[in-house]
């Protein structure tokens, strides 16, 4: 048993790098495990370019000094805080540069089990190391979340597969795929697919893609602004307050707050995708898949429209844009007594969590999407990591971290 550390971070995604850097500034003894960025290395297609605007992709650092465009400016890439979509690698490139500066003793391994022990944690690693942590955080992002749905998940890999599993969709060149889903991974992924000399089709079951609007001139009139304040996650007052309040979301009902984090700014593709879809491959909108089979070594699909009409489509494979599902019972280090103990908001997989992070069991702490139903769709996006860092690192240092308001509003 190695010596025990004060706080164990499980995930070196934006929340779990941020919180580091936030304690390591603090002299808080920490170790931290994880595979930096893995979701944005392994599990996203070459070529992508973020939703979120440059200024909303910050990770959180105590000195505000390792921002997204501190990074660009360091390397000469370019940036601007609004309206020049981010692109993929540039963003890994930040999270290394960020990782390398300010938390660079990040140990590459993954955590198998969590345990309660002797007033705090036994933390074993995939390296069989165990170590005694008093405090765990949890910062584990979407990764483990992966959702096919019915009757698509029933179908081998070979033939159907989530869209994470892609990096290169250079390999579907001169194949028939059929892209399930209705939101900027799937409209994204169909489209670098088509760009890169696939035959695409995208089926999606709701009626109409819904497409973001252009960004707002940042020259508007006053009147204009307070009608529709901008924020990290858009524009429009709600947009405003999830971004910026996520200590108030967990005081609304928890109804609304399950609705909200599931459909607030749902399935939409970023405006500048949208000449990239519209008339350059078919797009079925309106039809639920309803059976799927293995067929002369592709696949068959069965579609249905809400209107009750049906046709079948064929192709050489299917992949699944169809997001992420929190679970935690799905993670690999939480054995039955952790999870007896930890409690979930009612309806969801997710954690309940107080206004600190800390979970039902004390001492564990869980940030990140997998508390979007407690703290709000904010959760959800790189710009959350602020308040949920921020927020940890306070508790974890007994006050000794503060947050910058200007850091969570617009930044421009
Ligand atoms: C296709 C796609 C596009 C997106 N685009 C945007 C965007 O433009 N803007 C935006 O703000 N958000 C975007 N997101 C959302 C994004 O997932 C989150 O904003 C962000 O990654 C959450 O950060 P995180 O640190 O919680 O988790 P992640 O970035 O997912 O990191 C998880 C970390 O946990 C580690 N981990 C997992 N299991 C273990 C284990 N057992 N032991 C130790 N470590 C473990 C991983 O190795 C990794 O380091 C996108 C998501 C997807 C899927």
């Amino acid at each position: 048993m190695s010596d025990a550390v004060e706080v164990a971070i499980v995930g070196a995604g934006p929340y779990g790098l941020s919180l580091a850097a936030h304690l390591r500034k603090a002299g808080v003894s920490v170790r931290q495990f994880g595979l930096p960025m893995q979701l944005w290395r392994d599990s996203m297609p070459e070529g992508m370019f973020l939703k979120s605007q440059g200024f909303a992709s910050n990770m959180s650092d105590p000195d505000h000094t390792h921002t997204l465009e501190a990074f660009c400016r360091a390397t000469g890439l370019p940036y601007a805080s609004y309206g020049l979509p981010v692109p993929l690698d540039t963003f890994v490139a930040y999270g290394r540069w960020f990782r390398d500066e300010l938390v660079p003793d990040v140990e590459e391994v993954l955590v198998t089990d969590v345990a309660q022990a002797g007033g705090g944690f036994e933390v074993t690693l995939a390296n069989s190391e165990q170590l005694r942590a008093r405090k765990v955080v949890v910062a584990i992002g979407v990764e483990a979340f992966a959702h096919v749905p019915e009757p698509l998940s029933a179908l081998p890999s070979s033939v159907c597969t989530h869209s994470s599993a892609h990096t290169d969709l250079g390999a579907f060149r001169g194949q028939e795929v059929v892209v399930v889903g209705a939101g900027q991974s799937a409209l994204e992924t169909a489209a670098l697919l088509h760009e890169k000399g696939a035959s695409v089709q995208l089926v999606a079951r709701k009626g109409k893609i819904i497409w973001n609007g252009p960004p707002l001139p940042l020259d508007r009139p006053l009147l204009q602004k307070l009608n529709e304040p901008e924020s990290g996650l858009g524009s429009g007052w709600a947009t405003w307050f999830y971004s910026n309040q996520p200590g108030l979301f967990r005081r609304l009902p928890r109804s609304t707050r399950v609705y909200r984090a599931r459909t607030a700014l749902g399935p939409a593709g970023a405006t500048w995708l949208r000449s990239r879809v519209e008339g350059q491959f078919p797009v079925l909108t309106g039809y639920s898949v309803t059976w799927a089979r293995v067929q002369d070594g592709g696949v068959r699909l069965g579609l249905a429209e809400a209107g009750g009409s049906s046709r079948e489509l064929a192709a050489d494979r299917v992949i699944a844009g169809t997001g992420y599902r929190t679970d935690l019972t799905r993670l690999p280090f939480f054995g039955d007594q952790m999870l007896a103990g930890l409690r979930t908001v009612p309806g969801t997989g997710s954690s309940a969590v107080g206004r600190d992070y800390q979970t039902s069991i004390p001492g564990l702490y869980v940030m990140g999407p997998a508390v979007a139903p407690t703290m709000g769709p904010v959760m959800r996006f790189v710009f959350g990591s602020e308040h949920a860092a921020t927020t940890v690192a306070r508790q974890l240092t007994g006050g000794a971290v503060s947050r910058s308001p200007a850091a969570v509003t617009a930044g421009r």
